[in-house]
């Protein structure tokens, strides 16, 4: 293959335009009955559906109960109110008026860059939160890398968002500017989405200007099943790599998508395949409308341990929980 045929279809934007933002068209592109799948309109009306083509080519046609599938799906369990589930689970909310900085760790402030994603996880810890009122401005985001050169404790900025890779190239390579320019910042993290449901967003321009970049630049992606990981997210990955981005997977344990020791192990064998280390799986963050993916968290260590004794000890994730106000995510371990 050339370098040119792994950039074949680099149009990222009119891919994004053209992802599905109908349940009958998803249904219907999959060979699905809608007549016999939990659908609801009161979910989709709370948080539309949203998939990218390329992320529904990786689902089995006609499997109602595909685990990619599952993720995006909006279904009558989310309509369930389950006790102790927010709209606010993690604070975020909070933490973050009126900047677009979320600063709850030391050394890392978090900095949302848009309200948007390329794909509507159901899941999401997100899906209630008012993006409206964190829209990028220039003075909001003049705020934002004022404060973070008024505070030389900041060693990493983490663009999020939404997914910061929705930004076009030039707001991207603008902002990883002005970063560079702030001495005390030494690495920037990038979490994003997009190599995963939408690879075609790793164009040429923006590996170049990832690799032009004096400070190191990790990226984290976001993957909970093997079956996401197509040739194009592989190549995707690779144009990462050569470009000497850091690659992370983050994963949410996800009741009927991931929640089995065989389904985790392939995703870290995987996702080291394609040259990602795995870094964090998170139990869900109760945010309303979530439950019905939860799992319970010793079930979640039991499957912890078959992963330990089952792969190397650099693939097995580590198993985290974002507790409101706490100065770090916290790591579960087997207690007693
Ligand atoms: C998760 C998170 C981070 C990053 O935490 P790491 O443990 O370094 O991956 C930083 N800031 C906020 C607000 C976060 O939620
Ligand atoms: S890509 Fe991430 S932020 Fe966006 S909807 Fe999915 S889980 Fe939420």
């Amino acid at each position: 293959m050339t370098e040119n045929l792994l950039f074949i279809d680099d149009n990222w934007q009119r891919q994004l335009a053209e992802a599905f933002h109908s349940v009958e068209a998803l249904c219907d592109y999959l060979a699905l009955d809608r007549d016999r799948l939990p659908l609801t309109k009161a979910a989709s009306d709370q948080f539309p559906l949203r998939v990218p083509r390329s992320f529904a080519d990786c689902m089995e046609q006609g499997n109602p109960d595909d685990p990619l599938l599952r993720q995006v799906l909006p279904v009558t369990d989310e309509m369930i109110t389950y006790p102790g589930y927010t709209h606010d689970p993690v604070g975020d909310q909070k933490a973050a008026q009126p900047s677009l900085i979320l600063h709850k760790y030391h050394g890392r402030v978090l900095m949302i860059n848009t309200g948007s994603c390329a794909i509507n996880c159901r899941y999401c810890f997100r899906r209630n939160f008012p993006y409206a009122e964190f829209q990028l401005s220039p003075q909001k985001q003049k705020h934002a890398l004022d404060y973070i050169r008024g505070n030389d404790s900041i060693a990493e900025v983490i663009l999020s968002g939404g997914d910061p890779l929705l930004l076009s190239d030039a707001k991207l390579a603008g902002l990883l500017d002005a970063l560079n320019a702030i001495d005390h910042v030494r690495r920037i993290r990038i979490h994003s989405r997009l190599p995963i449901v939408l690879p075609a967003r790793i164009t040429p321009e923006l590996c170049k200007i990832l690799a032009r970049s004096p400070k190191n630049v990790v990226m984290v992606v976001h993957c909970n099943h093997a079956n996401e990981l197509s040739r194009a997210v592989a190549a995707a990955c690779s144009q990462l790599k050569a470009h000497t981005v850091t690659l992370f997977n983050q994963a949410v344990l996800l009741k009927q998508v991931n929640d089995n020791a065989d389904t985790l192990h392939q995703l870290s064998e995987k996702l080291f395949t394609l040259g990602i280390i795995p870094y964090y799986l998170h139990l869900l963050d109760k945010a309303v409308g979530t439950g019905h993916f939860e799992v319970s968290e010793t079930f979640a260590l039991q499957l912890m341990e078959k992963l330990q004794n089952t792969l190397p000890g650099y693939l097995v994730p580590k198993l985290v929980r974002e507790i409101t106000g706490a100065p770090a995510k916290q790591i579960i371990f087997k207690t007693g």
